[in-house]
Order: structure tokens, then sequence, then C-alpha cells
């Protein structure tokens, strides 16, 4: 009876397993799926050997049952050695070499023939009993043939043991180092099962083998998240280090929720993760629905990357249509209607994304490089592009720009109303690429400030501008004082008054000839520091504007708590005037905001209709192309003495 146990035990581990995985719903992806399919096919092995231990395979029943005994063994038989080409098939997925089976080659073969062969003799043993037997009185006997058996499991661990050294490099050394010793451990219990048949090892072999690789490696928490129910970050880092590492070509899909800030501050954590969730769950649908095999994961911040197999690219830039199409409808969840937007890009690795350490920097920025669009950007078409080089190469023309002092100020005169006059102008930062020529501050601005550059960018500008301010054309041009454009980093430093302070010092240049320019984010950013920055500034005799005015939330309590002098309506007030509610909207801020003491200033106006149409409105401050772009400090201080000096209006 004792030779129950084992399977006993075996059983218990599978179990253990089997309810390990799905009570964590570790179910997605291949390689769970094949562990959880392990520990059923150990479960049933188990149950079948402990009955034919039981019902007298090696114990005479009276009457004898034979038959049954025959089918359930041959069904062991099967099972139990379908085990071994299942743990190969896991370690194929593991390893992330599955795309190798696929091509029907030398891989396809070696793990389908050998179980072939087991097949075929179970077969030819219910003719011809040669395998094994149950006697007359119901007692199991081994026959010549049962070396089959042992020669496809010795073949099998040469396969498993091959392919576990030849991909190592895709696994830790740890990991490496466990999945060899249970191919050593799998084998000592399969040849001592067969010295001696009573010892039914090898089931609890295979069964502590999976419970090993479900706990300690596999560590399925490392590749799902817990949030939103598809395979991690973490697991896409890991799946993609191995491809790369083996070479496995894949399609990949990422998309960016670009609106997933705003709506976890409008949903809530809770009804946003169940958006997420939502999400998750229906890109996996979607493949099931168009019959493509998909891995699906959760990057964070609004990233999901799916990844299919190299040959289906058709299939998955339809699944990447099916998403562009999901992204266009509203879904309610808890009576809130929700609106996702998103960027869909489609890349093929390696060919379009090279390295490993590409596709790491691109699933963190595509959304930045690549076009806005209401379709999938298929990343093979933009490639060559200049404007998608230039995003992707930002950082460098950043610090190349600092190293070779390639930024220039550039300077927007700023009309008067009450002056009839350009009183200010607005500084403005351009950068000259050898490679790239022009590059937009729109954005290299925002890049500079993801990667900490805008410190040195900011700095210069800063200085740059208050040595203009002190040199004597501007003096004598009759400007009164430079629009200067802070940074929300810049807010945040600390030594930022200081600093300021200092330079107009250096210079003799009196803090009322800077205005700097804030936007309404950095208003909000970390109000502690950015208030602390702004009152100290204000009481030295700096002035402020607040930029870009109905862009933002228009924090009205920020607005008015705050010294801004001028507020700066941004160019989409300009944009939308004929726009009959929005014009109700712009005289009435224009009217609160005067009631506040503020000046305001209109930013972007192009052409003598919109000019007239906001000095009639009583707006302070016109800047736009209509009077000049930006320009050259001396072709600014020139534009500003001519016109000063005769009628300045073009009115
Ligand atoms: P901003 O501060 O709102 O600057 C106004 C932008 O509108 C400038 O774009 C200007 O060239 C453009 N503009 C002015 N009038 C018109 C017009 O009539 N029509 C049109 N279509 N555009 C007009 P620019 O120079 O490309 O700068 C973009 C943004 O980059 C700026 O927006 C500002 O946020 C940032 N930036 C520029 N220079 C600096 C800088 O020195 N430091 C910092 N931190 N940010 C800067
Ligand atoms: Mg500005
Ligand atoms: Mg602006």
């Amino acid at each position: 009876m004792r030779i129950i146990y084992f399977d006993i035990c075996a059983m218990v581990l599978a179990l253990t397993v089997f309810v390990f995985l799905v009570t964590r719903r570790y179910t997605k992806g291949r390689t769970n799926r094949l562990i959880l399919m392990l520990a059923v096919l150990i479960i049933l092995s188990g149950l079948l050997d402990v009955y034919d231990s039981l019902y007298g395979t090696y114990v005479k029943q009276l009457p004898s049952n034979a038959p049954v005994q025959f089918v359930s063994n041959t069904l062991f038989y099967l099972i139990r050695n379908f085990t071994t080409p299942a743990y190969l098939l896991f370690l194929y997925s593991y390893f992330g070499v599955w795309h190798l089976l696929k091509n029907r080659g030398v891989h396809f073969w070696i793990t389908v023939i050998p179980y072939a062969v087991v097949a075929l003799s179970m077969l030819v043993n219910c003719f011809n009993h040669k395998v094994f037997y149950i006697d007359p009185e119901g007692v199991y006997h081994r026959g010549p043939y049962i070396i089959v058996i042992y020669v496809v499991a010795l073949v099998y661990f040469a396969v498993i043991l091959w392919i576990t050294v030849r991909y190592r490099k895709t696994v830790r050394r740890s990991e490496f180092v466990m999945l060899l010793s249970f191919v050593v451990f799998n084998m000592t219990a399969v040849i001592s099962q067969r010295i001696n048949p009573g010892m039914r090892v090898e089931v609890l072999a295979l069964a502590l083998t999976i419970f090993m690789t479900a706990t300690a490696i596999q560590r399925p928490e490392e590749v799902v998240d817990g949030v939103v129910g598809t395979l991690s970050q973490n697991g896409f880092f890991t799946d993609m280090r191995r491809a790369y590492g083996v070479g496995r070509p894949t399609n990949l899909l990422l998309i960016k929720i670009t609106n997933h800030r705003a709506l976890r501050l409008n949903l809530g954590l809770e009804i946003y993760n169940s958006a997420l969730q939502r999400t998750g769950a229906k890109f996996v649908q979607m493949g099931k629905i168009i019959n493509l095999y998909t891995d699906v994961y959760y990057n964070g911040r609004g990233v999901f990357a799916i990844v299919t197999e190299a040959d289906k690219y058709e299939q998955t830039l339809d699944m990447g249509r099916l998403i562009v199409a999901y992204m266009q409808e509203s879904f309610t969840i808890a009576n809130l209607e929700i609106r996702l937007d998103a960027k869909i890009c489609l890349a093929r690795t390696p060919y379009d994304l090279q390295s490993y350490s590409s596709l790491m920097s691109f699933s963190n920025s595509f959304h930045r490089t690549i076009p806005d669009m209401d379709k999938v950007v298929l990343l093979s078409d933009i490639l060559d592009s200049k404007d998608y080089r230039m995003k992707s190469e930002i950082d460098n023309i950043i610090k190349r720009g600092i190293e070779e002092k390639r930024f220039r100020m550039f300077y927007q005169p700023i009309y008067s109303v009450a002056d009839d006059k350009f009183v200010s102008g607005e500084a403005l930062i351009r950068l000259f690429d050898e490679e790239y020529g022009y590059v937009s501050p729109g954005l290299f601005i925002p890049a500079a400030e993801n990667s900490g550059a805008i410190h040195d960018i900011g700095d210069f500008v800063l200085e740059d501008v208050i040595k203009f301010i002190r040199r004597g054309d501007f003096a004598g041009s009759g400007l009164e004082y430079i629009e200067i454009n802070l940074s929300v980093a810049q807010c945040i430093e600390p030594g930022l008054t200081d600093k300021i302070k200092g330079l107009t010092d250096k210079y003799n240049v009196k803090p009322s000839q800077v205005n700097l320019e804030l936007t309404e984010t950095a208003a909000d950013y970390d109000p502690k520091i950015t208030d602390e920055n702004i009152f100290r500034l204000w009481n030295m005799g700096f002035k402020f504007s607040l930029d870009d005015y109905g862009t933002g939330y228009s924090n009205i309590k920020r607005v008015v708590s705050l010294p801004f002098d001028i507020v700066k309506f941004d160019k989409s007030f300009v944009d939308e005037m004929d726009d009959p509610k929005m014009w109700i909207a712009i005289v009435n801020t224009v009217n609160m905001l005067k009631r506040m003491n503020k000046k305001i200033l209109v930013e972007g106006v192009e052409n003598k209709r919109t000019l007239d149409r906001f000095i009639d409105l009583g707006c302070d401050y016109i800047q736009g192309f209509y009077f000049s772009k930006p320009l050259e400090q001396a072709d600014f201080i020139k534009f500003v003495n001519e016109h000063n000096s005769g009628r300045a209006s073009k009115t």
C-alpha cells in the first residue's frame, strides 16, 4: 500500500500549485497556462496510478477486472508520458523561444515524435500486450517493449537538457542552475523507478519540479499586474529581453492612453483601475475574437503593450484597428461616462527597434515621438522621417545644443494699447541644430523638463536676457521690460530667487525690467516652494505674467492669490473667438480680470480684425504675428525703434 504515498504527495503538491495559480489569477499567458496544464496532468496521473495500485495492479483481484485495469493503465501511460513533452513546451515558452516550434523544423519534431512513439506503442500494446499486460488474475506485468517508454523518456531528458543549456542566456544564472537540477532530479527518479517499480517516485519528482518552478522560478506575481489583471510591465521587459536574447521576432502594439492622468484625477483611483481592467480584458478578448495569440501587458502610466507572433503582422494590424475603434466609443462604469484617448503604434521587433534598450526607451516615450493620428501608426513608415528622428533624438540634440552653445534668444514685440507703442517683448528661445536645423521649443522644452536639462537651459535664458536688457540700445529704445518664460521645473528650484537677483545685480538691471511668465501648470506644481519663490521675487520688484491662460484648468483661486500683473490669453482664445459661446466666455473673463485689476495680454493675434476686436474689448497688450514674429536681438531693437518713433499702431 505504501507505493501510493508518493503519488498522494505528488497530487497534493500539484493541487497546491493549481490552487495557488488559480486563486491568484495567474492564469494569463502561455507559460502560466502550461504550468496549470502540468499540474492537471500530474493530478490525473496520480489518480490513475493510485487507482491502478489499489485495484489490483500489484494485488490479485477476485473477481478479476482486467479489462478495466488495462484501460486505466493505458491511460496512465498516455497521460504520464505526456507530462514530459508538456514540460518541454513549458521550457520553450519560458525561454521565449516558442516560435521555434512553429515552422515544423527540428524543434517541432523532437517534441512530437517521441510522444507519438509512446501513443503508437500503447495502440500496438492493445493487440500484442508487449509493453505491459494484465494477467487473468488482474496482476500487472511489464512486457519486453516497456523499454520503448524508457528510451522515449531518456530522449526527452536529452532534449530538455539541450534546450536548457542552449537558452540559458535568457534567464538568470540561479534560474538556469535550478532548471538544470530539475533535469538531473527527474532523470534519477525515472531510473530508480525503472530499477525498482515499487518506488513510484516519477510523478512526485515532476510534481516537485513544477511546485518549485511555480513558487521559486516562475514568480507569477512578477509577471502579472495585480491591479489591471493583464501581464505586468516586469513581465513585458523580461519577455522582450528574452525575445531579443534568442533573436525571436515579434509584432508589438503599443497603446498609450493619453488622457490617463486626467482620468485618474477625475474618476478616482478605484474607477480608473476598473477602466484599465476593462480595457485590458477587452484587448485579451479581441485577440480571441480574431483568433490571434496575444500577450497583453500593462506597463503603467496608461501604456498597454500587446505582443504577437512575427508571422501574424496583418492580424496584429487588424487588432490595432479594432483598438482604435474601441477607443472611439465611450463606456460607463458606476454611472460615469468614460472615454479613452489613445495613441497606437505597431512595431516589428527587432527590425524597427534593433536592440532591447531601444525598445525600452521607445516603449516609454513613443507617445511623444509618433504623430497624432486616429489610426494605428506603423513605426516602419515613420522611422525615416525627419520629424520622428528629431523627436527620438531630442535628448541628444539638447545635450549637443548645450555643449556647443547653440541656443539663441529671440524677442517678439509686445504692443501696449494705452501707450500706443511697443513697451516690451517676450524672450523666446531658439535652437538651431547642425543636423536638423530649427528645433521648436514646443518640442525641446518639455523634453528638457523631463530630462532635467531645463535647469541649464533656464540658466542660459536668464543670463542672456538680463545681459540684453543691460545693453545701451535697449535703454534707448523705450522698452520697459522683457518677459521671460519660466518652466515648471525652475519654479521649484530652491535657489531661484537668489539666482535671478544675483543676475540683475551683476548686470545692474532693475527688477521691474524683468517680467517672469509662469503657466498655470507651474502655479499648480508644488505650491509651497513655487509660492515662496514668487512672493520673494515679487517683493524684490520683479513682475509676473500668467501665461497660456485658458489652456489649463483655470484655477481661479491661484490667479487671485498670486501676484500676477498680467494675464496672457492663449492663442486658442483667439482661434475660437468666432464661436458665439466662446465670445461670451471671453467677454466675461475680460470683465472679471479687469475687476481684479489684472492687465490682459492677447497672444497669437495674426490679423487686423482680431486686433480690433480685442482692443475694443479693452485688452491692454497685444502680441502676435500681426505685428511681428520673434526676432533676433538687433532686429528686435530695430523694429521697436522704427515703430515707436513713428505711428506704432497700425490701427
Ligand atoms: P509661449 O510662452 O506661449 O510663447 C508663445 C508662442 O506663440 C511662441 O512660440 C510664439 O512664437 C508663438 N506665437 C506668437 N505669436 C503668434 C501668432 O500670431 N501665431 C502663431 N501661430 N504663433 C504665435 P514658440 O517660440 O515656438 O514657443 C513655444 C513655447 O515654448 C512657448 O509658449 C513657451 O512655453 C516655450 N518657450 C519658449 N521659449 C522658452 C524659454 O526661454 N524658456 C521656457 N521655459 N520656455 C520657453
Ligand atoms: Mg510665454
Ligand atoms: Mg503663451
